[in-house]
């Protein structure tokens, strides 16, 4: 399934990449949740979480080392922050691409939702 993500893998749409490398992308999110917003996303398109094989676990956990990575050089590693993907609707996902979600840059909130059980 082609995505905007997809899009932004080939460079036929912007995005304000920080990082790159021939598994993973990194850039900013275009509409930020928290002062720093920034998404991880395999080049492999993936649809969901549920869609992860397990020739994709290596990779999945790459995306958590380019968030680190990011987090250390970026300088939020030590007051932390959030890496968290989002799965189909219940969980609120919009784009049919994994994306780790990597939010910093203030204490967050917990739990992220306000309405009861
Ligand atoms: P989801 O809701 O699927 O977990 O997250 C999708 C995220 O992608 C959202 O935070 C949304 O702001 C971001 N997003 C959607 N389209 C674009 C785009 O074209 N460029 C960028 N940089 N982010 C996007």
């Amino acid at each position: 399934m082609t995505t905007i993500f997809s899009k932004i893998i080939d460079k036929s749409i912007p995005a304000d990449i920080l990082y790159e490398d021939e598994l993973a992308l990194a850039f900013k999110d275009i509409n930020p949740q928290a002062p720093i917003h920034f998404l991880v996303i395999p080049k492999k398109a993936i649809a969901t979480i549920n869609d992860i094989e397990e020739a994709d676990k290596t990779l999945v956990g790459h995306l958590y080392w380019v968030a680190a990575k990011l987090a250390a050089e970026m300088g939020f590693a030590q007051d932390g922050y959030r890496a968290v993907m989002n799965c189909n609707e219940h969980g609120g996902q919009t784009v049919y691409h994994i994306h780790l979600h990597v939010l910093a840059g203030k204490a967050l909130g917990w739990p992220p939702y306000q309405d009861k059980l």
